[in-house]
Order: C-alpha cells, then structure tokens, then sequence
C-alpha cells in the first residue's frame, strides 16, 4: 500500500552497535500490552447476518467485550430474538433489523436505524450470504447469479457505502469471505465468486480507507456448523461436512468469532486489507 508521501512520518537519526539496546532508541518501541478485557467498551457494531451462526456468535462475543449491537437478518425472527435476548442478559443493547440487503434501500435502511438507536456506528461486520447448489455453471440461472451477487457482494458495497457517512478514525470493517474464495468450489460456482470478489473489494476498500484510518479486513471461514449448511447441503453431505478438513470436523461459529473480535479491535491496530483462515488446517495461499 503506498502511504502518501506527505504523510510519511520520519525518525530521528540514529544508530546503535548489534544487538542493539531498546532503552536506546527514539522514540522507544511500544511494548504495552493491548487490553484483553472489555476490547469494544462503548463501540456500537452493525452485523448483517447476525441472528444466528458466525453472525450471531460475532455479535454474543463482541457485546462480550462491552459492545452494542445492530443485526441485520432477512427472515428468521425466532433466531434473532433468541440473540437478542442473550445480549441484553450481558446487559448490552441489541436492535433487530429484518430486510433483504439485496435491496439497495434496506441497506440504507439498516445503517438509518442503527444511527436513529445508538447514534453512531463503529464496527461494520457485513456477513450476510446466501448459496445455492448446482451440478455445473450451466444450471446456474440468470436469476440464480444475479440473486447470489446481489445477496453477497452488492449487500457489502451497499451497507458500508452509506456506514461510511458515519464511520471514523479507529473504525474497523470485517467482511466475511470464505475458503471456496481461496481454493473455489465446483458446485457453488457462483458463490465462490462472490467470495473472491469479497477479497478483492476488502484489499481495495482497505487501500482507500487508510488515509482515513478506517481499517477493512476479512475472514474466510472453513466449514463451519450452522443453518446456511442444513439449509443447503443435502444429508449425505451435511452428515460428512467438515470431516475432510486436517482437523478432521467442522468448526463451531465460535472458533471463527474469535477472527471477528482480534481483526475488530485494538488487537489489530496494524492489520488492514488482510484476511484470516479459520479453516480447520487447510492450507491456503494468501
Ligand atoms: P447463517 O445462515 O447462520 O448466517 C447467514 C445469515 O445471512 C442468515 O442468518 C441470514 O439472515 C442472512 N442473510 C442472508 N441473505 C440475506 C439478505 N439478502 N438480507 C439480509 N440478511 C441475509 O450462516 P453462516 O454460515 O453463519 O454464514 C455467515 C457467513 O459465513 C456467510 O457470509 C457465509 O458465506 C460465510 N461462510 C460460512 C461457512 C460455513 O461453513 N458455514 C463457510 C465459509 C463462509
Ligand atoms: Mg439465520
């Protein structure tokens, strides 16, 4: 990433005999540790998705850590009160937001009311997606691409597009892509492209926010347990899903949480336009 040069910030001059003493330099390296408690204190995140799976186990984990949360879901009204309910048992405030994202005004929508209940905003976590199983990219429809790009990329620009009106210096973006970005997926063809495109848009968004200190990174989750799963696959394959990983099983929602809060939070203050693998072993490049 090319910092502006009129940014670039210089040291005094200085030299030191190998090894080297860290008392000696100027100025002397920040070795303090990063909270571990309490990481989010007062933030507000907006998680699209969030009413159940790495979505739901996001949100538990950051209101964990002191934060208030704004999910966005599309239909499922039972997971998301159940949710919402164990957010405020740790005495955090959670605002349900029902709408299809891949609707340009619900995404509007969902960062409105989030604004118009906690009155700012500084985590986006965009993680909403959707996918449909076919044999070959001829039996992928039209209506099926058109429906999988607008589900789970144009939902992304869409929600952070009007977030940034109200995201600032110390923000942080987490996008969810997947390993099918890393080494694709014969039969969800269109989805891992829409994962890929996640990756991209993340490193470039993260190239265009750093000046003004907003980080963007993503993770890309292996198989993991959750409804997208039993909702999509059949029961052969749901019954096997995880078992060819290193680990040998899938992940649980959060094993994968743990991603969302490091690349979140001061954890991370030297990440942006990166991703992580939460993966069960599976080596992937980048
Ligand atoms: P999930 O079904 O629990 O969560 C996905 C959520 O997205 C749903 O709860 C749904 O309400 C929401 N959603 C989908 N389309 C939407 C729309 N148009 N408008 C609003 N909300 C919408 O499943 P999950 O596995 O936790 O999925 C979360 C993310 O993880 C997704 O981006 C998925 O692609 C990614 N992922 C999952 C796995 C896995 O194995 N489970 C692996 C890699 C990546
Ligand atoms: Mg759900």
């Amino acid at each position: 990433m090319q910092k502006q040069s009129e940014e670039k910030k210089l040291r005094p001059k200085q030299k030191q005999r190998r090894p080297g003493k860290e008392s000696k330099m100027t100025p002397v390296p920040n070795t303090e540790p990063v909270k571990q408690e309490n990481k989010l204190d007062g933030k507000v995140a907006l998680i699209t998705g969030g009413d159940s799976g790495i979505g739901k186990a996001t949100a538990l984990l950051f209101a964990a850590n002191g934060a208030d949360i704004a999910i966005a879901y599309l239909s499922e009204t039972d997971d998301a009160k159940a949710t919402q309910e164990e957010i405020r048992e740790m005495g955090r405030e959670c605002l349900l937001i029902k709408g299809d994202l891949s609707k340009e005004v619900n995404c509007k929508k969902a960062v409105d009311k989030t604004i118009d209940t906690f009155s700012k905003l500084d985590i986006l976590v965009n993680n909403a997606a959707l996918h449909w199983e076919t044999e070959s990219l001829e039996e992928i429809s039209t209506e099926q691409l058109e429906r999988t790009f607008a589900n789970n990329v144009f939902s992304y620009f869409w929600v952070t597009k009007y977030a940034l009106a109200h995201l600032k210096e110390g923000s942080a973006i987490v996008n969810t892509s997947s390993v099918t970005a890393y080494r694709g997926s014969g039969k969800l063809i269109d989805y891992a492209a829409t994962k890929g495109a996640i990756i991209s848009f993340t490193r470039s968004l993260a190239q265009s926010l750093a000046p003004r200190k907003i980080r963007v990174n993503a993770v890309a989750p292996g198989p993991i347990w959750t409804p997208l799963i039993v909702s999509t696959f059949d029961e052969k394959r749901v019954a096997e899903f995880g078992s060819d990983t290193p680990m040998g099983r899938a992940g649980e929602p959060n094993e994968v949480a743990t991603c969302f809060l490091f690349l979140a939070s001061d954890d991370s203050t030297y990440m942006t336009g990166q991703c992580l693998h939460p993966n069960g072993g599976e080596i992937v490049n980048a």
